[in-house]
């Protein structure tokens, strides 16, 4: 079946009497082009299992089963079940999960659909969550190779912008502390139905296999970061006393440790000064 032929595409979803959900960022892709390019970027392919986030109507499921050898969907909408039930009939590798990917068990979703695979995700992410979802792969330490997603223009901006850069934020400090973020290719809004007001990018997160740091100051890591883009054009300083509690004059000291002084904004810290300044505070938790 041709998901990204626009007749077939309508006919599908008025058969269903299916209407589009805004609020779950329902932005379907109808450029053939962009699912191939994503599934082949992504690692689908033999000996890798694919967790896919958002099905809509299974454009890039349907890409992914052509080429890994199995791809687990988690999906919403249960109005999409019986249209995924037929544009996927095809393939006995996939597998819908129908819940909110927010609440679930993903750990215990890869264990059970991916044992002897290696693990990368695909999604065309909904853009009300990019962040969110992002965030909670990274945080939950999956088991993955990669995270090849396809996020609003202006996301892809920030996610791939360089740690101690004015476009950064909390969001860039996480993707280069677990991985390597490299932007891909960008697509334009024409490229879905309906056509969002905005254009996209993709963009790939390759993960580092070992934990930088312990797992107390990791958290007090992200802790330090998050209040310090909270209230990023304050001076840190100010920032963190005002946020974490922790005496200025002891951030002063922190930041002449890493080669800067007291007026220093964190998005004017590299990751190696972020990291620096943390292993200083941990101390004044
Ligand atoms: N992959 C399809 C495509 O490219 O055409 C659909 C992408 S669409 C931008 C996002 C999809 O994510 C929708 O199918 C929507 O129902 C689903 N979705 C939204 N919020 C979700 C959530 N919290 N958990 C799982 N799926 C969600």
């Amino acid at each position: 079946m041709e998901l990204t032929n626009i007749g077939t595409v309508r006919d599908i979803l008025s058969r269903h009497g299916f209407s589009f959900s805004k609020g779950l960022g329902q932005n379907f892709i109808i450029n053939p082009d962009i699912c191939p390019k994503i599934a082949e970027y992504g690692n689908a392919r033999e000996g890798f299992g694919v967790l896919e986030i958002g099905t809509g109507i299974g454009v890039l499921t349907a890409e992914l089963a052509k080429r890994a050898d199995k791809v687990t969907a988690v999906e919403i909408d249960s109005r999409l079940l019986p249209i995924l039930a037929e544009t996927l009939e095809e393939f006995d590798n996939v597998r819908i999960v129908n819940e909110d990917v927010m609440k679930c068990d993903l750990h215990g979703l890869i264990k059970e659909e991916f044992d002897g695979l290696k693990v990368a995700v695909c999604a065309n992410l909904p853009y009300y969550i990019t962040s969110p979802i992002l965030m909670l792969l990274l945080e939950s330490r999956l088991p993955m190779e990669s995270i090849t997603v396809m996020v609003q223009k202006e996301a892809a901006q920030r996610l791939c912008a360089k740690v101690g850069s004015r476009e950064a934020g909390a969001i860039t400090v996480a993707v280069n502390y677990y991985g390597t973020v490299k932007s891909l290719f960008n697509v334009s809004r024409g490229s879905f139905m309906p056509a969002p007001n905005v254009d996209s990018a993709v963009i790939r997160i390759d993960l580092n296999d070992e934990r930088k740091l312990d797992e107390e100051h990791e958290r007090f890591f992200f802790r330090m970061v998050r209040a310090g883009f909270e209230q990023r054009r304050k001076t840190l300083a100010n920032g963190l006393c005002s946020i974490m509690g922790i005496p200025k004059e002891s951030v002063c000291s922190a930041l002449e440790t890493v080669g800067l002084n007291a007026s220093a904004r964190i998005e004017q810290l590299d990751m190696e000064q972020l990291i620096g300044l943390s292993a200083r505070l941990i101390d004044n938790d």
